[in-house]
């Protein structure tokens, strides 16, 4: 939605954002595919022009909403540059477009994912977003988004992950005392607070400089290394203070770690943000 927003024409905002902000529709986006993931810009799916209509031949995997899209956005390969990409609206029902796979996951199982596939699939010229071979711009600014949208949820599980270890140490007794009494435990605790707030406060500071209008790629980035490793470190160690019972599905913790592994993959893994962070860093250096 805000890529169609910043994106799209009057026209296709009218038509589609409406329905997907009410939640009448749900929508989908479609940039990575079987054997293009972190090189997201050397997708293959092609997309031929023909007449008033373009032809969509290539596949899309691990498309959250995949099953339930009324709407796909999809990126696609337009020319032989390797930045000639171009997205087109999709809606569901189009023919030559199907759901080809629902994909399984350790986490996120209340997120539906799948594989999009398309056939020689026919989309009208006006389903076009914005001219040929612009979005590759219209991707990376949207993932600077998502990235830091998605940091939003690792500080929410972190901040569950405390919350709970803080309530479970004064319920839990052994050796006679609650495990707020031992230094161990207040240790894991008070790390744990520090190491949320530091997520808080940087997440917050980004937020508040791309509503200023000052982006940064390397922040967001930054960002989104951050704050989903420590989630994973803090939700880690909040199932280690819960021994056995973190353990067990009678806690939402072995939940919540396994839930936000998937921050440290989607919308860019760290290893990517980290080739980003280092490019940005070293090319600034470099000019001098
Ligand atoms: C649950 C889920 C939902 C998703 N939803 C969507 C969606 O809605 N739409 C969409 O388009 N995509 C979606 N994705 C895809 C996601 O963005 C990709 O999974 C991610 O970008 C990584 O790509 P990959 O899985 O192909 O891993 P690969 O790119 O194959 O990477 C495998 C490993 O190699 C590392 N690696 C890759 N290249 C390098 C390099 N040059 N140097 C060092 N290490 C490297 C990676 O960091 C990773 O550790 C989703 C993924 C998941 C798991």
């Amino acid at each position: 939605m805000n890529n169609l927003n910043n994106n799209g024409s009057q026209e296709q905002k009218s038509k589609y954002l409406p329905k997907l902000i009410s939640g009448e529709h749900v929508g989908c986006m479609g940039m990575s595919e079987p054997e293009y993931g972190s090189d997201a810009v050397g997708m293959q799916t092609k997309a031929v022009k023909v007449g008033q209509e373009y032809e969509i031949t290539g596949n899309k995997m691990w498309i959250t909403n995949a099953q339930y899209a009324d709407v796909a956005y999809v990126y696609t390969r337009t020319g032989t540059g390797k930045k000639d990409l171009t997205t087109f609206i999709v809606e569901k029902g189009t023919p030559g477009f199907t759901v080809s796979k629902e994909i399984h996951k350790m986490g996120m199982r209340s997120s539906p994912t799948g594989e999009l596939s398309f056939q020689k699939c026919r989309v009208p010229e006006a389903n076009r977003v914005g001219k040929e071979g612009d979005s590759v711009i219209h991707m990376m600014k949207n993932l600077e988004i998502e990235r830091i949208t998605i940091s939003g949820i690792s500080l929410g599980i972190a901040q569950a992950c405390l919350d709970q270890c803080i309530k479970y140490a004064g319920e839990r007794k052994q050796f006679g005392k609650t495990l707020a009494n031992y230094q161990l435990i207040q240790k894991m605790i008070a790390e744990m607070y520090a190491e949320t707030e530091a997520m808080r406060r940087m997440l917050y500071t980004v937020c508040y400089e791309y509503d200023q209008g000052n982006r940064s790629n390397n922040l967001a980035s930054a960002v989104k290394l951050q704050l989903p490793k420590m989630a994973t470190k803090i939700a880690l160690d909040a199932i280690q203070l819960h021994g056995g019972y973190g353990y067990s599905r009678e806690f939402p913790l072995e939940r919540m770690m396994r839930d936000n592994k998937l921050n440290e993959i989607g919308a860019g893994t760290n290893e990517v943000m980290i080739m980003i962070i280092a490019k940005n860093l070293l090319n600034e250096a470099l000019k001098h």
